[in-house]
């Protein structure tokens, strides 16, 4: 049941259980208010609708001193979906923590390896969650409780929340996870059962709508740049040495951007939104030819959904459904080495893919203190009774947004952003990517508004 009146624009009312009757165990804090509202200035891309950036209001975060739930008999269960992330378990432990330190939530239960830990033929035990077990659990990459991809029915999964007698079901997870959190909470809408789904946006690509920067991906840029780092070593240590980074961003290629911005050594970043063409006038050959005649070296970096038009596609899809992607690292190698083959360049090329090492370690302190804010933000609300709804931070302010929005379409690299000319004016490679027109929209990691 929606809480209030429909902004103009986008619909960002939260539903609610119902009333919050119930006075807040907490003693110390500022309250928020549930009739206040923030305005954030969104831009035409946070938008989509065609319309100007504009201001909408948006529901804080934060603790209220009335509740729905009698906390104290209340029982939660954590799951985490999808691939690997800097600071899941972060978000883990902070969810414990308030639960248990704050709200004297009598139960907390973790979901072993993603949704299949609802079902009983998979055989996964619950693990019981507390301060004890958790305490130091944000010292390791990963996810404590695992994770899996693949669908399961959200009739099974309603009901396993049922037989456990569970009130709240904290998600973690990327765009996969956020929609079937959206049927697990329309599923329990339609039973009329009181459980609060309550979701934590997490996506190393930091490609979820409206969220500014996901959990991780400070992290992930400062892992990417080590990469970086070396291939340039590399790159230096030979004649026409090229050294080839692969990076995460299967439809955005934000990681690749900000690493780029971090490390001036990048000279070609190749990405999802910006489909580069090997051969002919802006061609990436001819360009990187020429680079290497003139400076003897280059450094690409190239996000892994890049260069998808180059390559035939299987169809394939994995488990959850996502498309297979085709190897770009592959095509480049080999398209790079006939090509400077063919010019009589003796060259050699560095390749290095450090997904599986950028995923798996653990945050940074930048991190680990937004992961400690998201899983506080996650509780207050469950305690209020607000769900089909995530927690995440808005260009710097923290608020619930709905499911609906944050899964309606995929954050991407705005080509005609300054923030995408800075990545072109580091690199320099204006003869790949030419820019096709001016605007100055919001940068789309700080949040920040950049003008010319
Ligand atoms: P990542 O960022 O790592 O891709 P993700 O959450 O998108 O994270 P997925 O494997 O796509 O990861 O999905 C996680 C879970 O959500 C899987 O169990 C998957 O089956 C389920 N899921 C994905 N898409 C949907 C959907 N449209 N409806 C219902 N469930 C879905
Ligand atoms: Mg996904």
């Amino acid at each position: 049941m929606p809480s209030r009146a429909k902004p103009k624009g986008l619909d960002t009312r939260i539903p609610v259980l119902g009333p919050a009757k119930v006075e807040s165990p907490l003693t110390y804090c500022h309250f928020v208010s549930d009739e206040q509202r923030v305005p954030i200035r969104l831009s035409p891309e946070d938008l989509d609708d065609g319309s100007q950036e504009s201001d909408v209001l948006f529901e804080p975060a934060g603790p209220r001193d009335t509740i729905y739930f009698d906390s104290s008999k209340v029982k939660a269960a954590i799951v985490t979906c999808g691939g690997l992330c800097p600071g899941i378990n972060d978000v883990i432990r902070a969810i414990v923590m308030e639960a248990r330190h704050n709200y004297n939530v009598a139960a907390t239960l973790g979901i072993r390896y993603g949704l299949q830990g609802f079902i009983p033929e998979y055989g996964h035990q619950i693990m019981e969650l507390d301060h004890r077990n958790v305490s130091n659990i944000h010292e390791f990459g990963g996810t404590i409780l695992g994770s899996s991809r693949g669908p399961q029915k959200p009739e099974d999964i309603v009901d396993a929340l049922e037989r456990s007698n569970i009130g709240v079901l904290f998600v973690i997870g990327g765009d996969g996870t956020l929609k079937a959190a959206r049927k697990i909470y329309e599923e329990v809408t339609r039973r009329g059962t009181r459980i609060s789904v309550i979701g934590v946006p997490k996506t190393i690509d930091n490609d979820i709508s409206l969220v500014t920067q996901s959990f991780g991906f400070d992290t992930a840029v400062e892992k990417a740049t080590e990469a970086i780092r070396c291939a340039h070593t590399e790159a230096i240590g030979a004649k026409n040495g090229i050294g080839l980074v692969k990076l995460m961003g299967r439809e955005s290629g934000f990681i690749a951007a900000q690493a780029t911005l971090a490390l001036k050594e990048v000279n070609y970043v190749l990405v999802p939104e910006d489909p580069f063409e090997l051969h002919g006038e802006h061609g990436l050959l001819p360009a990187l030819e020429r680079r290497l005649a003139d400076r003897r070296h280059a450094v690409i970096v190239v996000a892994e959904g890049a260069g998808q038009h180059l390559l035939r596609q299987s169809g394939q899809t994995d488990a959850s459904g996502n498309l297979v992607l085709g190897d770009v690292a592959k095509l480049l190698t080999s398209e790079i080495g006939a090509y400077l083959g063919e010019r009589g360049m003796p060259h050699t090329i560095k390749y290095i893919d450090p997904s599986y090492i950028i995923r798996s370690v653990p945050a940074n302190a930048n991190d680990r203190v937004y992961c400690g804010f998201l899983g506080q933000f996650a509780v207050h609300a469950a305690m209020a009774g607000k769900t089909g709804m995530v927690v995440s931070k808005v260009y710097g302010r923290f608020v619930h947004l709905p499911f609906d929005l944050v899964t309606r379409r995929r954050k991407k690299l705005d080509l005609t952003s300054d923030y995408w000319r800075a990545v072109l004016e580091s690199t320099g490679q204006f003869a790949i990517s030419p820019m096709s027109k001016k605007g100055s929209p919001a940068c789309p990691i700080t949040g920040e508004m950049v003008r010319t």
